[in-house]
């Protein structure tokens, strides 16, 4: 790999793990140099596997890389190359190969009389948990929309659901659901979709990103969809960047949230679906990287919330929460770390609402801040 990298260091004030971390090994720039050694023989896997490991896939460093250096890329590809070492370690192949797998075939199937799920489902009464389990996955018990007349309508979208809100936030996507419906649109959600295979991706498993891809392409090309909607942040990321969705076509129907709701005119939509009624309550907003830093999408979801609360800005760069998927499970410690860092900043903007669109960045500020406190744009639109 040829790495063009002239070490001016700029990437190091950026990235959350070598601000923490403060080892050059942990540093995008150290993280390249460690790589190229790896692939020119110079080091063997095992002394690199923990540097490559320990990076968020935050997009910050390729950013403000003066060459446009895509670390986060490069980290991808050498996650690729260790995978068949990596996944001896049996947390990593169970989640991208089995857990995944097995959710999805006890949602389509077995829901009602499975074991699995009753026992998922008792996570909702064991209060200390940081997450929960809903009572049922969206995707068993898809509500059917009104039909309309399609030639009235102003076109058809199809939902993605994605794993966050098909197993624990479903009512984000009865929200959506019934919002887009409220708009005009006919509002289709394939059943056959599933995870769109970020989580493999990220941890080099290439094999099951793809096998998920395919099964979310057949289900989405059957249904000549206009628009693809999801309302993870990070499920939009895949479906725009994993390159079978691009081959097939599907990347370019996917809609980021915040901006088709910008586009639809927020005043309209409010006259036609209820909203909380917080105008009067301090937010703040928090940016998903996968949003701000690969997609440069930070104002829209600003705009909404100026227009139904009283925004108050916390993190005017984006800064990271530290989940990261994989990170936060490799790495609990160093996730718990950039947290509170993200939390000072939260708690300094003395808001009482804190949005985002991110699964995974719900979890983490659910998990530190509360339920009631950390929400979903989508919850605006009750
Ligand atoms: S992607 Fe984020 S965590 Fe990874 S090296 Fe770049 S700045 Fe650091
Ligand atoms: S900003 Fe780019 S060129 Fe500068 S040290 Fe980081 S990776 Fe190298």
């Amino acid at each position: 790999m040829d790495n063009a990298c002239i070490k001016c260091g700029r990437c190091l004030s950026v990235c959350p793990v070598y601000k923490i971390t403060s080892h050059e090994r942990f540093s995008p720039r150290g993280k390249n140099d460690l790589i190229d050694l790896c692939l020119e023989g110079l080091l063997p896997n095992s002394h690199i596997a923990e540097a490559v490991n320990a990076c968020i896939l935050c997009g910050r460093c390729k950013e403000v890389c003066v060459l446009n250096i895509d670390t986060p890329e490069i980290i991808k590809k050498m996650r690729r190359r260790l995978w068949p070492e990596q996944k001896l370690h049996l947390y990593r192949s169970f989640i991208t190969e089995k857990f995944l797998a097995f959710l999805q075939s006890e949602t389509k199937q077995k829901v009602d009389t499975g074991i699995w799920w009753r026992l998922f489902a008792l996570t909702r009464t064991l209060k200390f948990l940081p997450i929960s389990f809903a009572s049922r996955p969206f995707l068993s018990n898809i509500p059917t929309p009104a039909p309309k007349d399609t030639l009235k309508t102003k076109g058809t979208i199809a939902i993605f659901v994605g794993c966050g809100v098909n197993f624990i936030y479903p009512h984000l996507g009865e929200i959506l659901l019934k919002l887009l419906g409220a708009m005009g649109f006919n509002v289709i959600v394939p059943p056959t979709q599933t995870c769109c295979g970020l989580m493999a991706c990220s941890l080099g498993d290439i094999q099951t990103a793809s096998r998920l891809a395919q099964q979310n392409i057949s289900a989405f090309t059957q249904t000549k969809a206009d628009i693809i909607i999801t309302p993870c942040a990070s499920c939009y990321h895949q479906l725009k960047i994993f390159s079978p969705y691009r081959q097939a076509g599907i990347s370019p129907k996917v809609v980021e949230l915040s901006q088709f709701l910008v586009n639809g005119g927020i005043e309209t939509i409010l006259k036609k679906v209820s909203s909380l009624n917080i105008k009067q309550i301090r937010t703040t907003w928090h940016d998903p990287c996968h949003l701000r830093f690969h997609h440069q999408i930070w104002e829209e979801p600003r705009q909404i919330l100026r227009q139904t609360t009283t925004f108050v800005e916390s993190s005017p760069e984006g800064q990271c929460c530290g989940h990261g998927g994989s990170f936060m499970l490799n790495f609990p410690e160093l996730s718990e770390r950039i947290f509170s860092q993200r939390q000072q900043a939260i708690l300094k903007s003395n808001t009482k609402l804190v949005f985002t669109t991110c699964m995974g960045c719900l979890l983490q500020l659910q998990s530190h801040l509360g339920k009631q406190k950390a929400r979903h744009l989508l919850e605006i639109f009750v």
